[in-house]
């Protein structure tokens, strides 16, 4: 087993427009990588980073930040591992950074439902639980998050379409494509954005603050939210305390936020 090292300039070739690298690597490209049989990496496929590339063979995922790419997948041919070194940002959007599923090691989900986009609601939450200032800790936190949701909460994934950390990244949970569980009664309606900690008495610091906004800008300039939609914090339409008193007050001087109820 040895670690392939490769430089931003091997890896531009991923991005431009040949499934080659999938296939030189004995993978299928596919649209929806919940399908696949083993594990799956991304930046490998062309046509957008919905499409990764999924291998038959089952192995753990690795985790080793370098900067802003990320040592994922173990992929391994006639016996000989490796470790593909894919980009990580799906967002492709100005001013936020969207770590994909399998950067932080995402369980692949037991079921889900498709998204029917444009949504016209956007919900914030905060986790009530640990906040996380740097990638490892958040990835960590995640994983904790995805595997209460799935395993106490039986649910058939984490909850929340995003969260973001107080590292100032956006991850993705459930994403742009597939319903959530997170607004009882409006999941098939809206995204969430969960900010991770307990924000009754204190505010999330501006880099995460700022993260949100720039995913919902994202989000629109993509055609999955509705350029009319309106945000609200999930005690909006729930008996909750989330997302915590300060972080409530602070949407409420967001563009969108909406006082009538949806
Ligand atoms: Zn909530």
């Amino acid at each position: 087993m040895f670690v392939l090292i490769v430089s931003f300039a091997f890896i531009l070739p991923f991005a431009l427009g040949s499934d080659a690298p999938c296939h030189n690597i004995g993978g299928t490209c596919q649209d929806d990588h919940l399908h696949c049989s083993g594990s799956y990496t991304s930046g490998l496929c062309s046509g957008g980073t919905h499409r990764r590339c999924c291998s038959s063979h089952t192995g753990n995922t690795t985790l080793l930040f370098i900067r802003t790419i990320q040592v994922t997948n173990k992929i391994c041919i006639r016996g000989i591992c490796f470790f593909a070194i894919v980009a990580v940002d799906i967002g492709g959007c100005t001013g936020v950074k969207i770590y994909s599923r399998d950067s932080w090691g995402a369980r692949r989900p037991k079921s889900f439902s498709t998204f029917h986009t444009p949504a016209s609601l956007f919900f914030v939450h905060h986790t009530a639980g640990n906040e996380c200032h740097d990638f490892n800790s958040c990835a960590s936190t995640l994983r904790g998050i995805q595997n209460y949701h799935m395993d106490t909460r039986g649910w058939s994934d984490i909850g929340y379409s995003f969260l973001v950390g107080q590292d100032g990244n956006i991850y993705e949970g459930r994403g742009w494509h597939h319903v959530g569980a997170h607004t009882q009664g409006y999941n098939s309606r809206g995204f969430a954005a969960s900010f991770m900690g307990n924000f009754m008495t204190h505010l999330p610091n501006a880099a995460s603050l700022t993260a949100v906004k720039h995913l919902i800008a994202c989000g629109i300039q993509k055609g999955f939210v509705s350029h009319s939609y309106h945000l609200y914090g999930h005690r909006d339409v729930g008996t909750t305390e989330c997302p915590g008193d300060r972080l409530y007050h602070e949407i409420q001087s967001w563009p969108h936020y909406s006082h009538t109820h949806p």
